[in-house]
C-alpha cells in the first residue's frame, strides 16, 4: 500500500483495519453513498428529524469542549443559500474545527427536535476535486475520514487498467457490459447516480458470476463423480436419540429431518444448507444427520470454524454420545499433538464414531476410515475441497448457517444445494425482550440482572468493542471483570472469556460457566458463535453502540434459549453523543429479534447487509453485490455460469481463480 502517495506505514495500518491491504483493494472500495452538490435542500425547510443535504457557509467553527477523553463535538454556525443560519453539530471529527470561516460545505444530516443539525458526512468545497456533481462517500472510520480514501483512490485510478479483468470477453460483448477497469472508474468517479449504479451492477454481477461458476463447478464435479454410502433406514440408535432429548422436535425440525434423511438413502452424495435463525434448533438435526451415519456403521464428522465453537459443539455431541454410548472425540489444534495423532489413528481405523473439529484440522489432517455424514457449521467452502481432501467415497455433506436470507433466495444464491429451512423456534421459547439503557441507568441494568442470578439464573456481561488488538481487548475484558468482583457483581462467581485464551483455559470457563460453577460469564465477542446454555437468561452488552447490528443479533441468540423469559440490555453511550446509525441499530433491536427484518434494517442503514452475509456465512466477501437487491443479477449470473461451465470447464481458467480468491476471503473470522 506503500506505493500509493500520502500513504506512510500508519496510514496503511488504518487502511487495513477497513480491508485495504493493496492496490486492488482500494479500487474495488466503491463509494457506499454519493451527496450531491446540486440537489440540495434549505434549513428552513427541514422538519424535525428530517434528513438531507444542505449546502452552506460556514461562519465559525470551534471544538466543544467535553468531559469525555475520547469523545470530540464539533460545533459550527454555518448559512444556507437561502440566508437561514443554523447550529451544525458533529462528532469526533475534531479535524473540521481548522476549517476557516467562508469555507463551502455540503452537509448531509438531520434536523435535531430541539433546534441545530447532526451532521453525518461532509463534504469540504475546494479539498478535493469534487465541487461538480458527485460526491463519493467511501465507507470510512474515525481516524481515515472518507475524504481521504478518495485522495488514495484519486492516486490510484490511472493505475485501475493494469489489474485483471476476469470476465470472459463473450460475456462482456453478450451482455454488453463495459471494461472491469471502466466500471471502477465510473463507480468511483460517476457523472449521474445512473451511472453509478450501473458500474456497481457490472461490478456485481462479475462477481457473483465467480461464485456461481465455482457452485456449478463443484456441483457438476459431484454429479459426475462421487458416491456416497447409501444409508440404511432410521432404527435404534435414533430412537434412542429421540428418547434421550429432553424435548420433542418441533414440526419444522421433523421436516428437516425428513428431507435430510431422505437424502441419506442415496449414494448421490447430499449437498444440503440447513438455515434457521440463531436459538432455532439446527444443532440437535445435525445431530440427527450425525447419528444416522453411526446407526449405519459409518463416521460423522461436525466441523466449526472456529476452535470455540468446535469446543462448544463437542460439549453438546459428547454430552449425548456419551448417553448413548457412541465414540466422539475433539480434534482441534490446541489438542496436544500427541494426543491429536492417537485420535487421528481411531478415526483412520474406525474405532470413533464421531469428530468434531475445526474445518482446517479435519480436512487436512484426517483419514476417516468410512466418513459418511460432514456437517459443515457456517462455511461454505469445504464442498471445493471435500473430493480430494476425503478421498474416493464423498461424503454426504450438510452446511448449516443463521445467515437470514430468504429460503428461495437462498436457493438461487446457493446454486449447487439443496435448502432446508428452520423457519420456526421451539415454541417453548419466548422472544427476548431487550431494553435500551442510556449510560446513567446502567446500574439498574445491574439490579436487574442481580435478581436474575439471586434466582439462581445465569448472566453475560459483554464488554466494549475495542478494535486495536485482541491483547487490549483481552485485558479490557479482565481489567472489567475485576471491576464487577469489586462493584456491582461483589459476591458472585465471575468467569472470564476472550479470545486471547488458551483453548483448555477457554474450554474450563465454558465448561464451569455450564455446570453453574460461574454465576456471570464477563466476555468479548467469543461468545458471539455458540456459547449454548439455557439458564442464562440476562445479558448486559456495554457500549452497545459500537457494535453492529449483525453482532448484536448473533450476541443477544446467547440469550433465551431455554423456556425462562430472556432479557438483553443494551447499554450505550450518551444518546446525544450517538450517531444516527447508531441510534436506528438499537432501535431496531429493541422493536424486534427477527432476524430477516434487522437484515432488512441493516440493508437499509449500510447499503449492505452484513446480516445478510453473515461472516462465515460464505457471502461474507461479496464487495460489489447485494443479495436482495440484485435477485435478477443474481440469477442472471447462475444461467451464465451453467452455460458456461457445460460448454467449456477451462472457464474456470480467469473466473475460477477469483472464485477461489473469493472464497479464499470469506469465513473465518
Ligand atoms: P441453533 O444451532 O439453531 O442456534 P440450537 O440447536 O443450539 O440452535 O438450539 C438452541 C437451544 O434450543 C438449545 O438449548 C437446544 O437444546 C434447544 N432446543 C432445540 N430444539 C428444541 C425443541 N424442539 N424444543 C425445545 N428446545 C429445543
Ligand atoms: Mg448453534
Amino acid at each position: 500500500m506503500e506505493t500509493v502517495a500520502g500513504v506512510g506505514p500508519k496510514v496503511a495500518e488504518r487502511l487495513e483495519r477497513l480491508g485495504i491491504r493493496s492496490v486492488r483493494d482500494l479500487a474495488e472500495h466503491i463509494p457506499r453513498a454519493y451527496l450531491d452538490w446540486e440537489q440540495v435542500a434549505s434549513f428552513a425547510d427541514l422538519a424535525a428529524g428530517e434528513e438531507a443535504t444542505v449546502r452552506c457557509t460556514l461562519e465559525r467553527i470551534r471544538v466543544r469542549p467535553t468531559r469525555r477523553r475520547n469523545l470530540k463535538i464539533v460545533e459550527g454556525v454555518v448559512v444556507d443559500a437561502a440566508g437561514q443560519r443554523e447550529t451544525a453539530v458533529w462528532f469526533n471529527q475534531a479535524y473540521l474545527a481548522k476549517l476557516p470561516a467562508g469555507t463551502e460545505l455540503l452537509l448531509h444530516g438531520t434536523r435535531e427536535l430541539g433546534g441545530g443539525f447532526k451532521v453525518a458526512r461532509t463534504e469540504v468545497r475546494g479539498t478535493g476535486l469534487h465541487t461538480v456533481g458527485l460526491v463519493p462517500e467511501y465507507r470510512a472510520s474515525e481516524d481515515l475520514p472518507s475524504y481521504r480514501l478518495r485522495t488514495f483512490v484519486d492516486a490510484v485510478l490511472p493505475r485501475i487498467r493494469f489489474l485483471s479483468d476476469p470476465l470472459p470477453a463473450r460475456v462482456r460483448q453478450e451482455e454488453r457490459l463495459p471494461l472491469r477497469a471502466d466500471a471502477l472508474v465510473a463507480a468511483h468517479r460517476p457523472l449521474d447516480r445512473r451511472e453509478a449504479e450501473a458500474a456497481r451492477e457490472r461490478l456485481a454481477f462479475e462477481e457473483l458470476l465467480a461464485l456461481q461458476v465455482g457452485f456449478q463447478a463443484r456441483r457438476r464435479e459431484l454429479e459426475e463423480h462421487a458416491r456416497a454410502p447409501a444409508l440404511p433406514d432410521e432404527s435404534e440408535l435414533i430412537a434412542r436419540y429421540r428418547e434421550a432429548l429432553p424435548f420433542t422436535l418441533t414440526e419444522e425440525q421433523e421436516t428437516a429431518v425428513a428431507e435430510i434423511g431422505s437424502d441419506l438413502g442415496y449414494t448421490k452424495p447430499m449437498q444440503r444448507l440447513l438455515q434457521g435463525d440463531v436459538g432455532s434448533g439446527k444443532t440437535v438435526v445435525a445431530l440427527y444427520a450425525l447419528l444416522r451415519a453411526v446407526e449405519g456403521g459409518h463416521q460423522g464428522a461436525l466441523m466449526a470454524p472456529t476452535e470455540t465453537l468446535a469446543e462448544q459443539h463437542f460439549l453438546t455431541v459428547e454430552e449425548i454420545c456419551n448417553e448413548l454410548g457412541v465414540r466422539c472425540e475433539l480434534l482441534t489444534s490446541s489438542v496436544p499433538a500427541a494426543q491429536r495423532r492417537a485420535v487421528r489413528d481411531r478415526l483412520a481405523s474406525g474405532e470413533t464414531d464421531l469428530a468434531v473439529g475445526t474445518h482446517a484440522l479435519i480436512q487436512d489432517e484426517v483419514e476417516f476410515r468410512r466418513l459418511a455424514v460432514a456437517v459443515v457449521d457456517e462455511q461454505h467452502r469445504f464442498g471445493v475441497e471435500q473430493r480430494r481432501a476425503l478421498g474416493r467415497t464423498t461424503p454426504h455433506v450438510l452446511h448449516m448457517t443463521a445467515t437470514p436470507i430468504p429460503r428461495s433466495l437462498a436457493q438461487t444464491v446457493f446454486g449447487d444445494l439443496d435448502v432446508t429451512e428452520i423457519a420456526k423456534p421451539p415454541a417453548n421459547r419466548k422472544p427476548v425482550v431487550t431494553r435500551w439503557v442510556g449510560h446513567e441507568r446502567s446500574s439498574t441494568a445491574y439490579t436487574r440482572l442481580r435478581t436474575h442470578l439471586r434466582d439462581g439464573r445465569q448472566a453475560y456481561v459483554v464488554c466494549p468493542l475495542v478494535s486495536e488488538s485482541e491483547a487490549i481487548e483481552a485485558r479490557a475484558a479482565e481489567q472489567e471483570a475485576e471491576r464487577l468482583r469489586d462493584g456491582e457483581l461483589e459476591g458472585f462467581r465471575i468467569g472470564v472469556l476472550h479470545g486471547k485464551l488458551k483453548t483448555a483455559e477457554r474450554r474450563e470457563v465454558m465448561d464451569a460457566f455450564k455446570r453453574r460453577e460461574l454465576d456471570v460469564l464477563v466476555a468479548t465477542t467469543v461468545i458471539e458463535v455458540g456459547v449454548d446454555v439455557p439458564n442464562a437468561t440476562i445479558m448486559i452488552v456495554q457500549e452497545a453502540d459500537r457494535f453492529g447490528l449483525a453482532q448484536l443479533h448473533q450476541l443477544r441468540g446467547r440469550v433465551g434459549r431455554g423456556a425462562e423469559q430472556s432479557y438483553c440490555l443494551l447499554v450505550s453511550r450518551p444518546r446525544e453523543e450517538l450517531t444516527d446509525e447508531a441510534v436506528r441499530r438499537l432501535e431496531a433491536l429493541v422493536a424486534t429479534s427477527d432476524g430477516f427484518e434487522l437484515a432488512e434494517v441493516d440493508l437499509e442503514l449500510r447499503g449492505e447487509g452484513q446480516l445478510l452475509g453473515v461472516r462465515q456465512s460464505g457471502l461474507s466477501d461479496l464487495k460489489f453485490a447485494r443479495l436482495v437487491r440484485d435477485r435478477d443479477l443474481i440469477a442472471k449470473a447462475r444461467r451464465w455460469a451453467e452455460r458456461l461451465v457445460d460448454e467449456d470447464p477451462a472457464v474456470l481458467g480467469p473466473l475460477g481463480r477469483e472464485a477461489e480468491r473469493v472464497e479464499d476471503h470469506r469465513g473465518f473470522a
